[in-house]
């Protein structure tokens, strides 16, 4: 098989505690997942079905790379957010079954420029340019469920410059994570490679250049990155 160019390369996410590399092949993201997050952004908390968008593989930043502020913004936040990564797929996955698909968990940053989302809310517009941006998604190394088993409870905390900024608890989620792989499979093919953004606790806020981002779920692993 020839290309007219050379294929972008396979993105990967490390593998804590060993070499082998984890396939990325597309990042879904869940919104308003937690009750206080949404009341924060000015929702009702109440559960309604989630709602899903996505960023691209090569938005990944790999785990202590800096995030660079990125162009045509003025506001950009940082939402902390566990990750679950898929080992297999298919679709219309029963709840009771979805966990066998899950190959493992991270701690990643959904970065949103939130002037440009709140324009496209506004508007009535899809939500990439707030999301899906360049280094949009810096992303912890992942761990095996083999090793840490399924979280459900835990405390997840965003530190920005040493000062707790987002603070929450695994058991707030309003979507578990079977639901969300079970909802989510009813309308898109999963597939192994996936990986899930399970929403933000409450406390999400700006960031500036030069800021120290720290993000950590009991369990699951840190995030370091750096805002240049
Ligand atoms: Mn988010």
């Amino acid at each position: 098989m020839s290309y007219l160019f050379s294929p972008p390369q396979q993105v990967e996410l490390p593998v804590r505690g060993n070499s082998v590399s984890f396939p990325v092949h597309r990042i879904y993201c869940v919104g308003r997942n937690y009750a206080a997050h949404a009341v924060e952004m000015g929702h009702d908390p109440d559960r309604e079905d989630p709602f899903f968008f996505q960023k691209n593989p090569d938005n990944l930043v790999v785990n202590g790379e800096a995030f660079p502020y990125p162009d045509k913004s003025a506001d950009v936040h940082h939402e902390i957010e566990l990750v679950v990564a898929l080992k297999s797929g298919g679709r219309n996955i029963p709840v009771e079954d979805a966990l066998d698909h899950v190959w493992g968990y991270g701690v990643a940053l959904d970065m949103t420029r939130r002037d440009l989302q709140g324009v496209a809310k506004k508007m009535g517009r899809p939500w990439e340019v707030g999301k899906a941006f360049d280094h949009s998604a810096p992303c912890s190394a992942l761990v095996a469920a083999s090793d840490i088993g399924h979280p459900s409870a835990g405390a997840i905390w965003l530190k920005v410059n040493g000062e707790v900024r987002q603070e929450g608890d695994l058991n707030q989620l309003i979507w578990k994570v079977p639901e969300m792989i079970a909802y989510l499979s009813g309308l898109f093919t999963l597939e192994a490679g996936d990986l899930i953004l399970s929403g933000t606790p409450a406390g999400v806020g700006p960031v500036n250049r030069g800021d120290v981002l720290e993000g950590h779920i009991d369990g699951v692993g840190e995030l370091h990155t750096k805002v240049v």
